[in-house]
């Protein structure tokens, strides 16, 4: 009998898998099972990505496998091919693909007793199911939208471009039943995957779905699961039992051997888009997913993102519409714009805005103050010598956080008592500059002290289960006014809101990210869209949404006031063009990081000069915006090209090359990158 040798990706940052020998006692191991073994003198858990009767490795180096996972179905080989995608895409190791979105208590513990978790799975993945709930008799729109997406053959990307409130969700739910019910009737299992952006939209979801599919396994996977409950989850998800799985970006990574359906819900909304290690894009991941298992994928927004917009006018995506909303007589809110040189706030209340909230505070209906900026004051400054409370490890202001008595670096971490007295000069009476949602959740207090004022943001809802719980609250109407930062920006279907206050986009105006008016014109119709979603009571106020800037000519805001996002784009996409930016071209970026700036720099121009390839850019290295973090330079070398494959293959090279390099500099590449 020949010796069988294993190759493992464990999840180190060697860009390689490691060959072991199985010792050859009981069944032999097969691709895709997990298996134990040694390595730096530890023992780990990887995923055999191939068998071999022959390895490279020397005899005396070569180890021995300890053990198979063998209760547990192997991962499937489209599993494995996705993870060899993104590795290969994104340029990464393929155990760290692969590895780390394996529940860990499949991989720390030595054994694993899989029987007791596979009987948890069953009180644990799929407790109480609410009360059965009827779904609502569909629009025309809404049905054509879900037999269409139900009912597709083969590999069918779509863009559901429904404006905010016009029953999406529905559509998504109903095209889930049409797939579960199809495979039923020809007896095969289905599978159906739904990505929500935000982790605080889960409950709701899932609530939703529960009630509507009583007695159908539901799965969640997001990165608030215990560890118990996101092995049952994941194992729901492996074994095929959860027909219907709600999840995190992170989700698009599970292993789901029926996968017959995607739904990326608000697929324009940055949060799909992971920001360090394994930098992916789960929107782009899915798609890749949806093609390579020839199923249908389905992506929802109000205010598609620019690239998804473009496929669709392209006609590579087919484009679905849902121009009403779906309540009875729920219309769009009227947007105006309240000019800030006019009306002068005082604690960051316009007087319109002031009697607008009185109004909804008489009639006993909700509002919702929107401000991207959390903490009470994002400066703390002396008028006497000019000292401002910068942080010291950093390029930015510590952000005043008066609820706790602190001064809050947003970016390291770094904490410290307000001070009482000006450091430099002494002087006592120090002042915050600019309002944070803190400090407004102050004002509103003073300006209506009989009102319900209840505050969403980081901050609010560090505690699990508090956000959860805060949003419950403003459900039950026992909240008058929110005010929260995107967390409360995005999806929920507050019932009773009908009036929606805008602070301060102005930043976000005259940003050099290009993205910028791309992202505030999503945020704005995002939080526009949460008011007057149940339609007009009687005597009730029509919905509104104000918005409060000192530039009310900007023609972002005509576009938002006239709830125009085809013209919008078009004229964004035309720009983009011009200017040679993605979706018209294809980036990466590689970013260096060093005690001394001039080191991430050196790094970058030798990156720079190492390659040269046709059709590919590469700029100059330049410092980040925001230089040091944490007592560490930063800077960034942007490499394009007009071709996605011309691209890869030079950053195959490039990588090799750019590991053989002698550097104090930490680096990391990032592809298809949003934050420039
Ligand atoms: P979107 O995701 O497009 O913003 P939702 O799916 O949250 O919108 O739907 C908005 C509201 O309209 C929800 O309360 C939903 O229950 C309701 N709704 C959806 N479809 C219908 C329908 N056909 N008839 C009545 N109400 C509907
Ligand atoms: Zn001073
Ligand atoms: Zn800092």
């Amino acid at each position: 009998m020949t010796d069988l040798y294993l190759n493992v990706a464990l999840d180190t940052p060697l860009d390689t898998c490691f060959d072991y020998r199985w010792p050859g006692h009981g069944e032999p191991p097969q691709i895709g099972q997990l298996v134990l073994v040694p390595f730096a003198r530890r023992e780990v858990v990887g995923v055999i990505v191939d068998v071999r009767t022959r390895t490279e490795v020397p005899p005396d180096k070569l180890k021995d496998a300890l053990d198979v996972r063998a209760q547990l179905p192997p991962l499937t080989t489209e599993w494995l091919d996705l993870c060899r995608f993104a590795a290969d895409y994104y340029q990464r190791p393929i155990g760290e693909v692969m590895v780390p979105g394996i529940p860990k208590n499949l991989r720390v513990q030595k054994t694993v007793s899989l029987d007791r978790a596979l009987k948890k799975l069953a009180k644990t993945a799929f407790p109480h199911d609410p009360a059965p709930a009827d779904a609502p008799v569909l629009n025309a729109a809404q049905l054509e939208a879900a037999f269409a997406i139900g009912n597709a053959d083969g590999f069918s990307p779509t863009l559901l471009y429904g404006v905010t409130g016009s029953g999406k969700t529905e559509v998504y739910l109903q095209a889930a039943a049409q797939v579960l019910a199809n495979a039923q009737r020809t007896q095969t299992e289905a599978q159906v995957l739904i990505l929500v952006p935000e982790i605080n939209l889960t409950p709701q979801l899932e609530n939703n779905v529960r009630a509507r599919f009583p007695g159908v396994p539901v799965a969640t996977l997001h990165s608030g699961l215990a560890e118990g409950e996101r092995l049952s989850h994941w194992l729901a998800g492996h074994l095929g039992h959860a027909r219907i799985i709600l999840g995190t970006r992170l989700a698009i990574l599970a292993s789901l051997p029926r996968l017959k359906l995607v739904i990326i819900d608000e697929e324009h909304d940055p949060s799909y888009k992971q920001q360090e290690g394994l930098r992916y894009s789960a929107r782009d991941l899915a798609v890749w997913r949806a093609r390579q298992l020839k199923i249908p994928i389905v992506l929802g927004s109000a205010t598609p993102s620019l690239e998804t917009w473009h496929h669709a006018q392209s006609g590579r995506y087919r484009k679905l519409e849902l121009r009403e909303r779906a309540s009875p007589d729920a219309a769009l809110p009227r947007i105006r714009l309240i000019d800030m040189e006019r009306d002068k706030p005082a604690q960051g209340l316009t007087s319109t805005l002031v009697s607008a909230l009185k109004l909804r505070l008489e009639r006993g209906e909700q509002s919702l103050l929107f401000l991207n900026r959390r903490g009470y004051a994002p400066v703390l400054a002396c008028d006497a010598c000019g000292w401002i409370g910068n942080c010291t490890r950093c390029t930015a202001f510590m952000v005043l956080h008066k609820p706790e008595n602190r001064m809050r670096c947003h970016h390291c971490s770094l904490e410290q008592r307000i001070p009482k007295s000006c450091p430099t000069c002494g002087n006592v009476d120090l002042q915050p500059l600019g309002r944070g949602t803190q400090r407004v959740e102050e004002g509103l207090q003073q300006v209506f002290p009989q009102a319900r004022v209840m505050r969403i943001d980081a901050d609010s809802t560090r505690l699990k289960g508090s956000a959860q719980a805060a949003f419950e609250r403003v459900h039950q109407g026992e909240v008058d006014i929110l005010i929260g930062t995107q967390m409360v920006a995005k999806g929920h279907d507050f019932r009773n809101l009908t009036l929606v206050g805008v602070l301060n986009p102005d930043t976000a105006l005259f940003s050099h990210d290009y993205r910028a008016s791309e992202r505030l014109f999503a945020q704005m119709m995002q939080v526009a869209g949460r008011a007057g979603r149940a339609g007009r009571k009687e005597g009730g106020n029509a919905s509104e949404v104000l918005i409060q800037t000192r530039y009310p000519q900007h023609p972002l805001f005509g576009a938002v006031m006239a709830h125009d996002y085809d013209r919008f784009a078009g004229e964004l996409l035309e720009e983009r063009q011009q200017a040679g930016v993605p979706p018209f071209m294809y980036q990466a970026l590689l970013r260096a990081e060093a005690r001394e700036l001039q080191t991430a720099l050196d790094f970058l121009q030798q990156a720079a000069d190492c390659l040269l390839h046709p059709g590919i850019t590469i700029n100059d290295p330049i410092p980040m915006t925001m230089t040091r973090v944490a007592n560490v330079d930063r800077a960034q070398l942007l490499i394009e090209s007009p071709s996605r494959p011309a691209l890869q293959m030079f950053l195959k090279t490039w990588m090799a090359a750019l590991r053989a390099m002698k550097t104090r500099a930490k680096w990391s590449l990032e592809v298809d990158p949003v934050d420039i």
